[in-house]
């Protein structure tokens, strides 16, 4: 078996990884996203160089990146870095990198990664969340990451927010071009945005979070209504698929109103109204991302 190359490219930042045959890391790196089309693909293809110096000439290369290639066009959308959208992103990347190249939804990276050897381990039906400025999605099943004909599972952030209260009309826009995606609330974008709305303060996830941890009612009551909106999110998604295990992972995972509440939280708003919903926190963390792309040929 080759070595693997995993590259993650984010808005901020792309990591690259080397994995042995034997699913050891033999090389890391991580630099700065460059800010325009062509400077991307040059970065991508010059990590990927000395990647392969190490992996050797037979190695495989699996790249995660936000958004999705069109399966008429091949060319790419729904990124939120906007320079690659309209772009035919995986046949550029292809061009300029002179081996075998997979290229996939980055979210769908982290729960390959996850259901391969993290917290989603075994289990045949996982969904995966990735939880940080936007709330990224996937879904693995028996081992096989879904994307579907069409290249859209699992955008759980685009889901419609589920069961709308009387306070959360009208609905918010979404850069999609829907109202009420769960994205719009289920992110840090989201909590930020919640908070302001209340309090006219502008502040960041991590700040609003600890100003709840210390006793501040409003941010204790905006985290509230993100881990309410999460439940039912997650209930829809149990009333769809009844997953064995759901995974979260991002930023925000570290909330226990996340992770550790969830179940229970979602369990009210099931079907039956007492599902009992298996969560676990991501195993790998921010490294699910480039493990998964890594992982991208195991999957035939
Ligand atoms: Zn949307």
């Amino acid at each position: 078996m080759p070595s693997r190359i995993g590259i993650d490219i984010g808005g901020t930042k792309i990591d690259a990884l080397v994995l042995s045959p034997q699913g050891e890391a033999r090389f890391e790196k991580r630099i700065a996203t460059p800010s325009g089309y062509d400077a991307l693909i040059a970065a991508v293809a010059s990590l990927v160089g000395e990647a392969a110096a190490i992996a050797g000439p037979d190695a495989t290369v699996g790249i995660g990146a936000p958004g999705s290639a069109s399966p008429e066009t091949g060319r790419w959308r729904n990124a939120n870095m906007v320079f690659c959208n309209g772009r035919p992103l995986p046949a550029d990347l292809a061009q300029a990198i002179a081996l075998p190249v997979k290229l996939e939804n980055d979210a769908n990276c982290f729960a390959l990664s996850e259901a391969f050897d993290g917290a989603g381990a075994g289990f045949p039906v996982v969904c995966f969340y990735t939880i940080g400025t936007a709330l990224g999605g996937g879904l693995v099943i028996d081992g096989k990451l879904r994307s579907g004909p069409n290249a859209e599972a699992a955008e759980f952030g685009h889901l419609p927010l589920p069961w709308p209260n009387e306070t959360e009309w009208p609905l918010l826009p979404c850069f999609c071009g829907k109202a009420g995606c769960v994205e719009q609330y289920v992110s840090g974008t989201g909590l930020a945005r919640d908070y302001n709305a209340l309090t006219g303060q502008a502040l960041k996830g991590a700040e609003i979070v600890a100003r709840a941890r210390a006793g501040e009612s409003a941010a204790k009551a905006a985290l509230e209504r993100l881990a309410d909106r999460f439940a039912r999110l997650t209930a829809s998604l149990v009333n769809t698929l009844d997953p064995d295990i759901l995974v979260v992972g991002g930023g925000l995972s570290s909330l226990p109103e996340l992770v550790e509440e969830l179940g229970e939280r979602a369990s009210a708003y099931s079907f039956s109204g007492r599902a009992r919903i298996r969560v676990a926190r991501a195993y790998h963390g921010e490294k699910s991302g480039v493990r998964g792309a890594a992982r991208l040929w195991s999957q035939g």
